[in-house]
């Protein structure tokens, strides 16, 4: 699973500032799996983000980077299959009996909506219970039917443990689906005092706005959000909707300015201070990737001058790979803290670290 979209196409030598940031790095080093219990545990709590009151709570201190828990699929409804009742049941069939009453006692958000046959439930069960298995778009699209998917090349599926969390809008944990291993892993984001709700997104838009995040998870999901960012009154709320408006709108920006690399890097570092301020730690790899790529856009014509005219080490091209090491290792930080130091993400960024080792 990548967040990282494809580079920008390289344009004419464009001659800038490069702008540079502190941007927030995660501070907390990223651990392996804990041995023994998960550091979770599903419990009622006035705490808990969807009025619900239950849901998975931190037993320990959580460092952010930490993987919380790795899990398979109970049930895998591909894009290319009609869900219904009975591929459900198909999927289903192949698990023993525990597993399928534990898939019956998930819960079913779609039963008002219905009569009350088991045919029903199994639909029901799923669309209430299933996460996409595959990167989401943060901005929003339009809703066209009632499927849980805003992609229609999109995979979902339903967990026994995972599909239990509560959602945010603004989460403490990420999800990374590895296709080859048929897993899906939670890492912690942000550190977690003991007592306090792992949540996790469900596919929700997070750089739309909260008008538009309820309705995505009403429509698909049954329910009305009531996390911590949507909750949010007065200017508080419209200071973050302004926030995740401009994400998105920065987000559909940078894939056109791959001419412009001076712009497409001050959108980057523009989107990753507007994460900085909504708090948000998704997507800080994904932003920190661009500005990477437009640093290395820059460097290019850089070091064809500074061969030329023979320049220092102050020269502009040594800016430009400095400034492009402190995004890719701002990228590769973030992707180890959101999906492990062995994921393909962190691995491909660490990759590109080695054409700097001579500077
Ligand atoms: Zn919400």
């Amino acid at each position: 699973m990548s967040l990282v979209r494809p580079p920008p196409i390289p344009s004419a030598p464009i001659r800038h500032h490069v702008p540079r940031m502190q941007a927030q790095e995660p501070s907390h080093p990223p651990s392996k799996v804990q041995p023994g219990k998960p550091p979770f545990k599903f419990a009622t709590s006035a705490r808990c983000s969807l009025g619900t009151g239950t849901g998975a709570l931190a037993t320990r201190p959580i460092g952010r980077g930490e993987l919380l828990l790795a899990e398979q699929p109970l049930v895998i409804q591909h894009a290319d299959q009609p869900r219904n009742s009975h591929s459900i049941f198909t999927a289903l069939c192949i698990h023993p009996t525990v597993a399928q009453e534990a898939y019956l006692s998930l819960p079913n958000a779609f039963l008002r909506n219905n009569d009350a046959s088991n045919v029903d439930a199994l639909v029901g069960i799923f669309n209430t219970n299933c996460l996409p298995l595959a990167p989401v778009t943060p901005c929003p699209v339009p809703l066209l039917s009632s499927s849980p998917s805003t992609n229609p090349e999109q995979a979902h599926g339903v967990f026994l443990t995972l599909s239990k969390f509560n959602t945010s809008c603004h989460p403490n944990a990420s999800l990374t689906w590895d296709q080859t291993r048929n897993v899906m892993s939670v890492h912690a984001i942000d550190t977690i005092s003991p007592g306090d709700e792992i949540t996790i997104c469900y596919g929700q838009p997070l750089f739309a706005v909260c008008a538009e995040r309820r309705e995505y998870l009403m429509r698909l999901k049954g329910f009305w959000c009531m996390c911590r960012s949507c909750t949010l009154q007065g200017e508080e709320s419209k200071a973050s909707d302004r926030r995740r408006a401009e994400l998105c709108r920065l987000f559909k920006a940078i894939p056109f300015l791959g001419h412009d690399a001076p712009a497409g890097l001050r959108v980057a570092t523009q989107a990753l201070q507007t994460l900085n301020a909504e708090g948000l730690n998704l997507y800080q790899d994904s932003f920190a990737y661009e500005a990477y790529q437009f640093c290395m856009l820059l460097r290019g014509p850089a070091m064809h001058n500074s061969i030329m005219s023979r320049a220092s080490s102050t020269s502009e091209s040594y800016v430009y790979t400095q400034n492009a090491k402190h995004w890719l290792e701002h990228a590769y930080q973030w992707k180890v803290t959101v999906s492990g130091r062995e994921s393909e993400g962190a691995m491909f960024f660490a990759q590109l670290f080695a054409q700097f080792h001579d500077t």
